[in-house]
């Protein structure tokens, strides 16, 4: 889809800070400067969100989530890692192209505690910086 921004990056078409990428899924550096080594996960293939994702794509999708954030944590000094999606607007999704959320954490990082969901309180780190610590290719 031209318009969309995400089938855009999944088709190299508009540039990002690619982390990850496979045939179906590509992995990269979200751009708000929330936290630290927030990446994005998206299908190539257009679908809105889980609603609307086929199995195989949805497959592909955790897949890639999976191994970014098995990477971030064995291989990049993290200790686990926030998963989070917002499906259909009433969810709070802003790009209508299906996404999947990876927020590394560490013991202490001041994002959120035992039952909390993480509280984005900005990035400490320049992005560049921290791509070039967690990027897989
Ligand atoms: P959501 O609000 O869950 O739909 O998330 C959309 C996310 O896409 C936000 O965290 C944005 O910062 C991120 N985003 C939008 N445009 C880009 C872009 N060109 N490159 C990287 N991340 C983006
Ligand atoms: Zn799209």
């Amino acid at each position: 889809m031209e318009n969309c921004i995400f089938c855009r990056i999944g088709s190299g078409a508009q540039p990002c800070l690619k982390v990850c990428e496979d045939e179906k899924t590509i992995a990269f550096m979200d751009i708000a400067g929330d936290a630290d080594g927030h990446v994005l996960v998206i299908p190539k293939k257009h679908c809105e969100n889980i609603l609307d994702c086929d199995r195989e794509t949805l497959n592909a999708v955790i897949g890639m989530v999976k191994r970014v954030s098995d990477h971030l944590v064995s291989r990049c000094g993290y200790d686990g890692a926030d998963i989070l999606s917002a499906n259909g607007e009433a969810a709070g999704q802003t790009v209508g192209h299906f996404h999947i959320h990876i927020i590394p954490r560490r013991h202490g990082d001041g994002l959120g505690g035992k039952g909390e969901w993480p509280h984005f309180t900005g990035a400490k780190q320049e992005l560049e910086t921290v791509y070039e610590s967690i990027r897989m290719i």
